[in-house]
């Protein structure tokens, strides 16, 4: 186990085909330390025919993986398994290096890529078909459930370990191959899980990275071998993906963005509940689909929450992810920081109150990293945008409301329905919140309730395009299609044509 910082400068290419292979298109994009606002490597973008021979290794594996025994692909997920625990540490100071996120927390989210592939593993067990004995005389139906063939996933920069884990270790073990397009920002970490799962026995061609940008997404859901599309990323993006990606015949889930609120009642612990918004709302700088970004605070509550929020929101530590006493980390761009910060100009101006201004923070020893501070806004109003749009920062907007009705409504007008929380003491009012909410994921004193593996993840509204959830048993659904067959034999078949519709006879 180690925790010592990534610091590999070699070139980023793709895996195809059970190599590392150096992107030969010539376009490549810097790929940053956010800590430290340096370039530390590059990553190749593909062309068109790079995911082209990606999506024919993938296709040319298909076969040969298909008919491998559930059992069998389920021993190469456990031998996977068992290298990412040893590996989980150098897996989670990639990611430190390349999202900016404090050590601990990606060591969090590779722990949670790795319950899905544990989930992934019961694979024999979760592809069991239906049976019915006897549907009519001498004839049995049932049902099974097959792979797809080639599948592509496409991830954001967020979580690159967890999010890939959300779609390949299931699509595998159903039986399919995959093509991964991880985000450009911080491609390593996909790469080291493509040689831990060829060190785990998985045959050439099954798993397939390819690293690049929209050419590469718009060549792989343009694709004709490509059956399936799994997508997580913005809400535009998403739906982009969904209608592409539908209009050229693929099956398609698409998560998209998030603007997740926290209802604090007022018989709420107090002291609970403003340690689950610091943490939801500044934790990873606040780059999670399912940060708290809203805090709804109810009545009197509300006087009593934000001094409190505000205070540790001022003494957040913030630093080096690879600093054990870092609590916040850098955002992952240049970009992210002038977006962050150019929303909370904007808060000011549509008449917010800036309670804590986290704009221009100087991290000593690091004055180039992309830095910005907690920031908290009270008195936030439904109409501003600031409320309206995903910011993907740590910036918190406390919006007053008078009673639960009001908490309920206002989330419910909201376009986005990925997470939500409430706070409070109170049985009945927990019921009728989970009940009445229209959002996909729902913590009861719970901030960040990102289901388990075995659950399935997935937002409602504008927050998730398609039917099917990520992971879970509905993952296992998206990755496969189920057919149904009947079945009878000769000595059972009487004589004679039938016209109308069979029954049960
Ligand atoms: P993004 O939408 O910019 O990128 C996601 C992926 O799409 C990347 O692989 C990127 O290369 C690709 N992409 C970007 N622009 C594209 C375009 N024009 N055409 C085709 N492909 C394109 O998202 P991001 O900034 O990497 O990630 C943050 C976003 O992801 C946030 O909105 C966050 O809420 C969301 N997210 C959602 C979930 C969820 O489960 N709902 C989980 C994690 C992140």
């Amino acid at each position: 186990m180690t925790s010592a910082p990534y610091t590999d400068a070699s070139q980023v290419g793709h895996y195809i085909n059970g190599s590392n292979v150096e992107g030969h298109g010539g376009r490549r994009q810097d790929v940053f330390n956010p800590a430290t606002g340096k370039a530390a490597r590059t990553v190749a973008l593909a062309t068109v025919d790079e995911v082209g021979t990606a999506v024919a290794a993938a296709a040319a594996a298909f076969p040969a993986w298909s008919e491998t025994p559930p059992i069998r692909r389920a021993r190469v997920m456990n031998r996977f398994l068992q290298l990412m625990n040893q590996h989980r540490d150098e897996l989670a100071a990639i990611i430190t290096a390349e999202h900016g996120k404090v050590f601990s927390d990606a060591q969090g989210e590779v722990a949670r890529g790795i319950d899905i592939i544990e989930f992934a593993c019961g694979i024999p067990q979760l592809l069991k078909g239906d049976y019915t004995d006897q549907v009519s005389t001498g004839m049995d139906n049932w049902t099974m459930r097959q792979p797809l063939g080639v599948v592509a996933g496409i991830t954001p920069f967020n979580f690159p370990c967890m999010v890939p884990c959300w779609m390949f270790p299931i699509a595998l073990a159903a039986g399919n191959t995959i093509v991964l397009k991880p985000s450009e920002r911080d491609p390593s970490a996909s790469l080291f899980m493509a040689n831990l799962l060829a060190e785990a026995g998985l045959p050439k061609g099954v798993f397939n990275v390819v690293q690049g940008d929209k050419l590469a997404v718009d060549a792989l859901i343009e694709h004709p071998e490509v059956r399936a599309v799994s997508f997580v990323g913005s809400t535009p993006i998403a739906q982009y993906i969904s209608e592409r990606a539908a209009h050229h015949g693929k099956r398609v889930q698409a998560l998209g963005g998030a603007k997740n609120h926290l209802v604090v009642m007022p018989d709420a612990d107090i002291d609970q509940a403003v340690d689950a918004l610091i943490g939801a709302a500044y934790g990873s700088a606040g780059e999670r689909c399912m940060a708290i970004s809203v805090a709804v605070l109810v009545g009197e509550v509300a006087d009593k929450i934000v001094p409190l929020v505000a205070e540790r929101a001022r003494n957040l530590v913030i630093g080096n992810g690879m600093d054990a006493t870092s609590e916040m980390g850098p955002v992952v761009t240049r970009q992210a920081l002038e977006r962050i910060e150019g929303y909370v100009a904007l808060g000011l101006e549509e008449g917010a109150s800036l309670v804590v201004d986290g704009r221009g923070l100087r991290v000593a020893g690091h004055e180039e990293g992309f830095f910005t501070g907690g920031t908290l806004f009270d008195n936030v109003t439904p109409e501003m945008r600031i409320y309206k749009e995903e910011i993907f920062g740590p910036v918190l907007a406390c919006v007053r409301v008078k009673d639960f009705a009001e908490a309920v409504s206002l989330i419910n007008a909201h376009e986005f329905g990925n997470g939500v929380s409430c706070y409070t003491r109170d049985g009945g009012v927990a019921r009728e919140f989970s009940r009445r909410i229209q959002v996909g994921m729902v913590g009861i004193n719970v901030p960040i309730p990102v289901p388990m593996a075995w659950h399935g993840f997935g937002g409602w509204k504008r927050s998730l395009f398609g039917d099917t959830h990520a992971y879970g048993e509905e993952g296992v659904r998206f990755y496969t299609k189920q057919k149904s067959v009947m079945q009878r034999w000769p000595q059972s078949i009487g004589k004679g044509t039938e016209f109308a519709m069979p029954t049960a006879k």
